[in-house]
């Protein structure tokens, strides 16, 4: 979390009106539209803060917590990792814990303890969680796996290859290497735990260890937190990446590509990247399995009396298929080897045999069927 003043992002004093701060907002809002200053990243970061302002500051309820929080120093957490949003969440579940645990007698109201007391079991509660400690610890850290999804067309799946995917990674932060401190900042080791990250004190016959709250259990104190990653060390990029897709590739199905999440802190190994696979559905080709079906429409005459068809196979090739005379309607071709081929299997295509059946006849043609029935002893 940085130490930021939602109340001077919006330009309105602390006892502004909720009518003050919307109209504040409305006004930024449009100033820094994405829409309007395309591309200027100074402006997209203000935007963000702007609306990250307004966020906490028009729900009454979370900026009674924004002020009741900074009034307890909880700005001290700047340079964590952590929002505001967060921290009022934390502070949320904190205050259920403790509700839960004291018997669910009356509940204390926020802010209902002493300010020093309250911040340093707020932060314990971070430290029991583990997701501040983990946040917060310096040092060797593996990077995360990325999940993610992409839409390819029937036909790439068919025939494989690579494709390039925009996937956000986290990494270390280049201006400050990680470090979350001003470059030209001193970074000190604290002299409360004296780097331990740790203190003890005794309260009666038992001697406690909780993190350390001057340093937030880092052992080190910042001087003046990075600017480009608000001391958190880490920026997310959007990187490029060429992934290969397996020629017959089955819809849903998950590509593992190592060393593509996000990067690993201070050289740890990054994690990996895992892209699921949606195949766009064919407006001919259905697919079952490695098999491929195609209806084909055929008009009377070519099911009466048969036919030569120039079929498209997945491939984009075209086969000729001999339509003998009296094919039935719902009739199966198979075409071998012509479904899909991946490196374990070969499927195979089936045209199935769609007759059409005219629909309006002239006097003269319903005088020649007539015929036809009296021939074929029809009765009708
Ligand atoms: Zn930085
Ligand atoms: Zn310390």
């Amino acid at each position: 979390m940085s130490d930021k003043n939602y109340y001077s992002i919006l330009g309105v004093s602390e006892d502004a009106s909720q009518e003050e701060i919307k109209r504040a907002y409305r006004e930024l809002a449009k100033k820094y539209h994405p829409d309007k200053t395309r591309g200027d990243k100074k402006a997209e970061e203000r935007f963000k803060e702007i609306n990250e302002a307004y966020g906490i500051l028009s729900d009454p309820e979370k900026r009674k917590k924004y002020d009741q929080l900074r009034k307890m120093g909880a700005h001290h957490f700047a340079g964590q990792g952590m929002s505001w949003e967060d921290l009022i969440r934390h502070f949320d579940a904190f205050q259920e814990k403790a509700h839960a645990r004291d018997g669910g007698g009356p509940r204390f109201g926020f802010g209902g303890f002493g300010v020093d007391i309250g911040l340093d079991d707020l932060f314990s509660s971070f430290f029991d969680e583990g997701e501040f400690f983990r946040r917060s610890r310096s040092g060797r850290q593996a990077g995360q796996d990325i999940h993610t999804e992409i839409s390819i067309p029937f036909r790439k799946a068919v025939e494989g290859g690579p494709i390039e995917l925009t996937v956000p990674q986290q990494g270390t932060c280049p201006t400050c290497h990680g470090s979350g401190a001003e470059p030209g900042s001193t970074v000190q080791t604290c002299p409360v735990c004296r780097g331990t990250g740790m203190v003890s004190e005794s309260r009666g016959a038992f001697a406690i260890t909780r993190p350390c709250v001057n340093c937030m259990g880092k052992g080190k104190v910042i001087e003046k937190p990075c600017t480009t990653c608000n001391g958190t060390g880490t920026v997310t990029v959007a990187r490029t990446v060429k992934i290969n897709i397996p020629a017959g590739i089955e819809d849903g199905t998950t590509l593992k590509i190592a060393g593509e999440g996000h990067r690993g802190i201070q050289g740890g190994p990054p994690g990996d990247l895992y892209v699921t696979v949606r195949v766009q559905e064919d407006r001919f080709f259905k697919r079952k399995g490695s098999n491929i079906y195609v209806e084909l429409p055929l008009n009377l005459a070519q099911a009466l009396l048969g036919s030569r068809v120039k079929i498209k196979t997945p491939y984009g090739n075209k086969v000729i298929l001999k339509i003998p005379p009296g094919t039935q309607p719902g009739h199966k071709f198979r075409l071998k080897g012509q479904g899909i081929r991946t490196a374990r299997s070969v499927g195979d295509m089936y045209v199935i045999a769609k007759v059409e059946i005219p629909k309006h006849l002239t006097e003269q043609e319903k005088e020649l069927i007539r015929k036809f029935a009296d021939l074929q002893g029809m009765k009708y």
